[in-house]
């Protein structure tokens, strides 16, 4: 286990949102959990710490591995649809979900497991030579790797590739605006509409979430979609996903994509059984009824909620079996080709065919 910081070491660089306190202690301020840190303490995302007097990122340039996946998988529906992704992640999360489904990574407190080595520009190289579209932060949040995650993002939009981040959304006020500014596309994990469920499941709290939501739609320009993973018993009631529901139709509109996921057992929580598939078209068909012109089913193979239509003229524009998609009847810049309707999202190109595949890549070997 590597748990000494050390300011020497390449991959620690200063932190930029914390401050003193009185009582001689440092508060991170990135996330909030506001961690208040004594010397040669890590707060609880474990890549954030207390050395020299000043609180540092302990992962720069260091990934937990990279994987070309469809943008689908992210899930994006509406963005460069059928384009191929660079993923990566570090380690370490500043929540801590019973259900996490990437626990071997978000909850490594061995640093050292992190495999490849890869600067900003080296990522952007590799996603160009790849021919992927866009690179995902993902895997962890990128809320904890503020710092890198913004030189990648700045890295690949210098070369045309798009920057996307896969978050839970629980960041503070000014880190969040920060990682937005930088990023084109997101994901946000809203993981229940209850605090009493981001209390006892996820160890946080909803509200820091909603105002990240809020901030997206009416704030920055960022293309965003929401994603909730269905929990048998937990956060699957109809009175639950009707106010999330109510809530995004009222505050964010109807043309913001939501994605119904299933779970499966991990990490803390093997004794609840997986979502039916039923649970996921109930909900959507909940969602449908607030209003909400694009909800999707994940994890699943579900023709019906796989599919986008034209909310013009209620054909359907776009079909997805899982990842692949099959009928595409949108034009390069996203309209309905019967009635001309723009479909919301990030249409730029003809549609990608990555399909489903799955490539891992090393940019250790590569030399990055
Ligand atoms: S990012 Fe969040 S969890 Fe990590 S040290 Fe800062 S406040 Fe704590």
């Amino acid at each position: 286990m590597t748990s000494e910081i050390n300011l020497e070491d390449r991959y620690t660089v200063p932190g930029r949102y914390w401050h003193r306190l009185d009582d001689g202690r440092v508060q991170c301020d990135v996330c909030p959990r506001e961690c208040r840190l004594h010397e040669g303490q890590r707060g609880l995302c474990f890549v954030r710490g207390r050395v020299a007097d000043q609180v540092v990122l302990t992962t720069y340039g260091r990934s937990s591995g990279f994987c070309v996946d469809p943008v689908e998988k992210k899930p994006l529906n509406h963005f460069l649809p059928g384009s191929s992704v660079l993923s990566f992640g570090t380690a370490g999360c500043n929540l801590a979900c019973k259900f996490c489904q990437n626990w071997d990574i978000s909850k490594s407190r061995e640093i050292d497991r992190l495999s490849d080595a890869a600067s900003p520009e080296s990522i952007a190289e590799a996603a160009e030579r790849l021919g992927c579209r866009s690179v995902a932060m993902t895997y962890n949040d990128p809320v904890i790797f503020l710092e890198y995650a913004v030189d990648v993002a700045d890295a690949c939009r210098a070369r045309g590739i798009r920057a996307v981040a896969v978050t839970a959304g629980y960041a503070g006020e000014a880190a969040r605006r920060e990682l937005f500014a930088h990023v084109d596309a997101a994901n946000v994990d809203l993981k229940a509409f209850t605090e009493d469920f981001y209390r006892r499941v996820a160890a946080g709290h909803l509200q820091p979430v909603l105002d990240t939501l809020q901030f997206l739609r009416h704030e920055t320009d960022v293309w965003f979609e929401i994603t909730t993973l269905l929990i048998p018993g937990l956060n699957d009631s109809d009175d639950e996903i009707h106010a999330e529901c109510a809530w995004i139709a009222a505050n964010l509109g109807p043309d913001i994509p939501l994605h119904f996921t299933a779970f499966h057992p991990d990490y803390k929580m093997r004794d609840v059984p997986p979502t039916p598939p039923e649970t996921l078209t109930r909900a959507r068909r909940i969602a449908l009824r607030h209003g909400l012109r694009f909800v999707y089913t994940g994890n699943v193979h579900d023709a019906e909620g796989g599919r986008t239509a034209c909310p013009g003229c209620g054909e359907v524009v776009v079909e997805r079996d899982w990842y692949v998609i099959g009928r595409y009847r949108l034009t390069d810049d996203g309209r309905c080709r019967s009635c001309g309707t723009a479909l919301p999202g990030r249409y730029d190109g003809p549609v990608g065919r990555w399909g489903a595949r799955r490539l891992p890549v090393s940019l250790a070997r590569a030399g990055g």
